[in-house]
């Protein structure tokens, strides 16, 4: 049956006091396939009590450097309509002054931290959940919890790619994002056995492990509203390009080779300038010098731009929408990397691989400029 129906979002704002152009934004969705006990409303119930804590904050003197964005989404499950409709609706605001999106759909269905960002947030993910306490580990952290849960025995930030509605910010936007969750035994996914019992009786008794993620979504979001430069390591960021470039070499068969040398180049180029900034700034930071708050907002809003460094107008050939050029989401959510060379490949067209290759050797070399100014300010 078709049916025309309106998408709601909710937004709430909590004002920043000095730079409130600047939106550090958190989302979940609201609709559910049926009762959506975990998915989405351990989310929202999460979403909603940062709001809860927030607005208790503000009313008792404290109020974020930036300003913060709290947005509750419609229509995710048919087609990540309301975040993406939104985004499309503020894309000029978005690229001007996005700092930061963070996504929860699912808050958690057991102990497992499981976090997912682009990679120049990884490290800032690592270093928060230190900072909060795991309900299974007395005087442990979720950091400590994950690092023991993992089978590498380190704490892996998974890549994001676009699955839920962090998808128009980084693929539409190129705004840097986390997406995270707690998982545990689940098998109710999208049926009608998740519910409210299922939650409370089965997946988080005591509703601890929904707590702990409320506390680490407040204290991202409180950490990325405030710090005086934003926690975005990009020499992660080009090393993860660089063995996107290995991977998709290796993707064509033995009756073709590709070598994308010049991307590689350029990736190197910022990869160089990405570690002497982030040596930089380590310096600067325990110097303990203070940096004129002009001169730290260009220096974020050059960071913020190496992000959107990543996009090019054009979009994909088959879904001009997706702009991003180091990762999209194929059909099934599987990654793909350099997408635009990863479906010239599948679909055989050799001839565009050389001007994807340029794109993206420029974008590479657009994020290193954009370092190098950030070192002459600071
Ligand atoms: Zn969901």
């Amino acid at each position: 049956m078709e049916k025309i129906a309106l998408m709601r979002n909710v937004i709430a704002i909590v004002p920043g006091s000095q730079e409130p152009d600047k939106w550090v934004i958190a989302g979940n969705h609201r609709d559910a396939w049926i009762y959506g006990g975990l998915d989405p409303s351990s989310g929202t119930a999460a979403l909603l009590e940062v709001a809860r804590a927030m607005g208790t904050a503000v009313k008792q003197g404290f109020q974020p450097h930036r300003t913060i964005v709290l947005a509750n989404w419609d229509a995710e499950e048919d087609l990540l309509g309301g975040s993406t409709s939104w985004v499309k609706d503020n894309r000029a605001k978005l690229l001007q002054d996005g700092v930061v999106y963070v996504n929860l759909d699912s808050a958690a269905s057991g102990p497992e931290f499981d976090g997912g960002s682009t990679p120049a947030l990884a490290d800032f993910l690592r270093e928060t959940t230190k900072a909060v306490p795991h309900p299974d580990i007395p005087g442990g952290s979720v950091y400590d919890h994950w690092v023991k849960a993992s089978k590498s025995g380190t704490a892996e930030v998974n890549e994001i790619v676009g699955a839920t509605d962090y998808t128009a910010f980084q693929e539409h936007i190129g705004m840097s994002c986390i997406d995270m969750t707690f998982d545990g035994p689940y098998g109710v996914y999208h049926s009608m056995y998740d519910n409210y019992f299922w939650m409370s009786h089965i997946a988080d008794l005591g509703f601890r492990y929904n707590v702990t993620c409320t506390q680490l979504l407040a204290l991202i979001l409180w950490r990325l509203a405030n710090a005086d430069i934003l926690p975005l390591d990009y020499s992660n960021y080009a090393k993860s390009a660089l063995a996107a470039i290995e991977e998709i070499e290796k993707m064509v068969g033995p009756q073709k080779s590709i070598r994308l040398e010049r991307a590689r180049n350029a990736a190197r180029r910022w990869l160089k300038e990405a570690s002497a900034w982030e040596k930089k700034v380590g310096r600067f930071l325990v110097s303990e010098k203070s940096l004129n708050p002009k001169r730290a907002s260009e220096v974020n809003s050059l960071l913020m731009d190496v992000e959107r460094a990543m996009t090019e107008e054009e979009g994909l050939k088959s879904r001009a929408f997706y702009k991003h050029l180091v990762y999209a989401p194929q059909p099934t959510y599987r990654t793909e990397l350099l997408p635009r060379i990863f479906e010239a490949i599948k679909a055989q067209e050799w001839n565009d691989i050389p001007r994807y290759e340029e794109q993206l050797a420029r974008a590479f070399d657009r994020a290193a400029r954009l370092i190098r100014e950030s070192s002459r300010q600071l």
